[in-house]
Order: C-alpha cells, then structure tokens, then sequence
C-alpha cells in the first residue's frame, strides 16, 4: 500500500515508476533515486524522512481534484451523472433522454454542502414510459432534467425543504414518503 502511494505521488511528480502495483521494483527504485538527485537529497533508492517529506509536501493539491474534474460524467463535486439515471433499469430507454440541467445540480451541490452530509437522489431524469409508469404528470419536469427527488438521511423533509428554497429551487414536499422533490 504504502509503495504504491510512493509509485502514485512520483508519477504526479513526473517520474516513471513503471506501473503502480505496490512492489519496489528496479524502475520503482530508479525512479526514486532520480527524484532525490533532483532534490538534492542523497540517491539511496530508500524513501526516509526526508524523501517522504519532498514527495508529499503537496498531496491535496495534486492528489485531489483532478480525479473528480476529469470525468465528465461528473457533474459537480458532489454528484455523478449516473446517480440520476432513469430508473426504468434500461427497459425503455437508455437511461438519459435528456441530460440533467446545470442550474439544478448546482442548487443540490448548495443544499449538499451546506449541511455537509450525502444527499441521495431517488429519481432523477425519467423517460415518457417510465413516467407513465410511476404515475408521473404529463409535463413533469422529470422528464427534461430540470427536477429531482431526493433526501439526506438524518434530515427532517421539511429542513431539507428550508435549504431547497433558499438555495432557489421549487419544492413538492412527500412528507409521507421522506422525500422532497425538487425542481428549477
Ligand atoms: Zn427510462
């Protein structure tokens, strides 16, 4: 584990450790004794202290955020596309017949982050058949991307529905059912 943490940051660091897979190989060990030549710290081959320090004094930066930017499936830093497929299981659709819009997965990212906890999303986008099928309306927003129901485990429908409005969203409250749905 801790080797391929070292494989992994000298990798970032823009070395070639050969492929992350934990064990100190020669090229694992070559890599390493180039990145402490280039630190001007003694090539021993050996990650100590020193080289420790020199291979992550940056981790957040580096380590953190391109993963979640470089899917573009993911849609904000909170929410994956997939989390609002339609949930006819594929039976009618491919699953997005229209694409979540951006003003809603920002207003869920707000309401997410301001309580801090998962938001689990129960429905997102539905197509025509699907929405028949649960008893949708004819012009649901569902069905273009614009609403999706959702709750935060631990958190009153109606606390959630606070945050929904201030962060400028539309709001259907199913008290009975634990979810709200929300909509731009
Ligand atoms: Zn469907």
């Amino acid at each position: 584990m801790y080797i391929s943490l070292i494989q992994e940051a000298l990798t970032l660091a823009g070395y070639d450790p050969g492929p992350v897979d934990g064990i100190a190989g020669p090229r694992t060990v070559f890599a390493i004794k180039a990145f402490q030549s280039d630190r001007g710290l003694n090539p021993d081959g050996m990650v100590g202290p020193l080289t420790h320090a020199a291979l992550f004094s940056s981790p957040q930066k580096v380590l953190t955020t391109p993963a979640a930017s470089c899917d573009p499936k993911q849609l904000s830093p909170h929410f994956h596309q997939n989390e609002f497929r339609c949930c006819c299981q594929g039976r009618y659709c491919n699953g997005f017949p229209a694409e979540m819009h951006t003003a809603l997965i920002s207003g869920l990212e707000q309401i997410r982050n301001s309580f801090n906890r998962p938001l689990i999303i129960t429905s997102g986008v539905r197509c025509q058949t699907r929405n028949r099928e649960v008893g949708g309306i004819v012009h649901s927003k569902h069905l273009i991307g614009h609403a999706a129901d959702c709750y935060i485990p631990g958190v009153s429908v109606d606390t959630l529905a606070d945050a929904a409005r201030q962060a400028g969203l539309g709001v259907i409250i199913y008290d009975d059912e634990g979810f709200c749905h929300l909509e731009i």
